[in-house]
């Protein structure tokens, strides 16, 4: 899941990316309104996480004009817990919204919520040959043995799960598992695929997770030879 998080006050920006990271999230951060603006038109977030006071522009200015070209969900976080101000929000397109101080649990609950609710005929498992991913308990399966994977272990096997079948670049790839102030070496990928490649096919019968080479990697079930 890849999301930006705006907010000003450093240490919840912080405390934000680290949790969300440690999910397997892709996280963004911006701490002001213009910036955050320019990465929300810019990208396309599964979820935006959006401070309602913020310095040079402020969050619902932020909201408006994301609202009048994309739908990305946005989460918003204010600081007083007053009507009118979530009226304010909720009419100029929030999807939800969390009072400071807010626990992370419930911050994780709602996003989930949330990216559901743009994903609707997304299923809960995605399985390529005999291999299921359980996207709502973040766990792997093959033959029924559970496979033990790190955040960004899963988050790399569900995104070439939703594209089985297709060719993966590393560019891509990087992308969409690695946030985008992250150095785009095709390095880092390589040793991704090398340790989930020795997780998810080394123990088995079959390969899945092929290698094509000097285009990048396809995650699909081939008939034995
Ligand atoms: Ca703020």
């Amino acid at each position: 899941m890849k999301i930006l998080v705006v907010e000003d006050e450093l240490k919840i920006a912080d405390y934000l990316r680290r949790g969300l990271t440690e999910q397997g999230c892709s996280v963004d951060l911006a701490h002001n309104g213009i910036d955050g603006q320019h990465l929300a038109l810019e990208i396309d977030y599964d979820v935006i996480v959006l401070d309602q006071m913020l310095p040079g522009l402020d969050g619902l200015a932020v909201l408006q004009s994301l609202r009048a070209v994309k739908d990305t969900p946005v989460i918003m976080l204010t600081a007083r817990d007053r009507v009118e101000d979530r009226v304010k929000g909720l009419r100029a397109g929030a999807d939800d919204y969390l009072v400071k101080p807010f626990s992370f649990l419930e911050l994780l609950a709602r996003l989930h919520v949330l990216t559901r609710r743009g994903r609707k005929h997304e299923a809960t498992q995605i399985r390529v040959g005999d291999l299921v991913i359980d996207l709502l308990a973040r766990k792997a399966f093959r033959e029924d043995s559970r496979i033990d994977l790190t955040a960004k272990e899963f988050a790399l096997l569900t995104v070439l799960a939703r594209h089985q079948g297709e060719i993966m670049s590393k560019t891509a790839i990087a992308e969409m598992v690695w946030d985008i102030n992250f150095d785009t070496n095709a390095n880092v990928v390589e040793v991704a695929i090398k340790r989930l490649r020795a997780k998810i096919d080394a123990p088995f019968q079959s390969g899945l997770l092929h290698t094509v080479r000097g285009m990048g990697y396809v995650l699909e079930e081939r008939p034995a030879r």
